[in-house]
């Protein structure tokens, strides 16, 4: 989660859903049982990690769904009430029935995507129109994936979703395990890469890195 006041917090991907803990293969998908088994101990769901913050769903300015893998998007439902739910254009479009279904019952308002100084491709959205936050096409894991480059106060954070599953990824230019597209995929670590040497730089922080821990900025 992001938290920038005023303009109110913004939570990106959603976790597994608590019915993993019950009936995983039902929950998830046997497709995607046969990949992965997931593990969601006790306080780390979605819903049950902002209620430990005080954080109530209908205050989450904007839920960013990265992708639409199901690790993704499983808890969506978890967030029912918050203010808007957003994904790129090109992601929702090229979304799978299975995954859109995960999403029924919830508006999803899908963005499309302009030119913008950031990315491999440099293509996304300035989403409060004043060069703060910056959704940026990082395509190559999925066609329509989202990072996140957030202006702090020395410089940037960028939130490198699944373009990047870990630190080394980047240091040591290693894929994700699964790609749409692998000349894609090293394109966007290059640029991440790139992006993490620059002066203004303050961190990169991937999805799926065990040692990421919560830090102010
Ligand atoms: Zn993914």
């Amino acid at each position: 989660m992001i938290r920038i006041s005023p303009k109110g917090d913004i939570l990106i991907d959603t976790g597994w859903s608590e019915a993993v803990r019950s009936d995983p293969e039902t929950a998830i998908g046997p497709y995607a049982y046969r990949i992965c088994h997931p593990l969601l101990p006790p306080g780390q769901s979605i819903r049950e990690q902002l209620e430990a913050k005080n954080k109530p769903v209908h205050q989450l300015r904007y839920v960013l769904i990265s992708h639409m893998d199901v690790d993704h998007i499983s808890g969506i439902h978890h967030l029912e009430g918050a203010q808007s739910f957003i994904v790129s254009e090109l992601e929702w479009n090229g979304a799978k029935g299975h995954q859109r279904a995960r999403c029924q019952g919830i508006t999803i308002h899908p963005f499309p995507l302009k030119p913008i100084p950031f990315g491999p491709l440099k293509l996304g959205k300035d989403l409060y129109g004043d060069g703060s936050i910056y959704l940026i096409l990082t395509p190559g894991h999925t066609d329509g994936l989202i990072s996140v480059l957030v202006r702090v106060q020395d410089g940037w954070v960028l939130l490198a979703s699944d373009a990047a599953y870990s630190r080394i990824s980047w240091s040591e230019m290693i894929l994700p395990g699964y790609t749409s597209d692998d000349e894609m995929a090293f394109q966007t670590l290059q640029w991440i890469c790139e992006f993490s040497q620059r002066e203004d730089c303050i961190a990169v922080i991937a999805n799926h890195d065990p040692l990421v821990k919560e830090a102010s900025f």
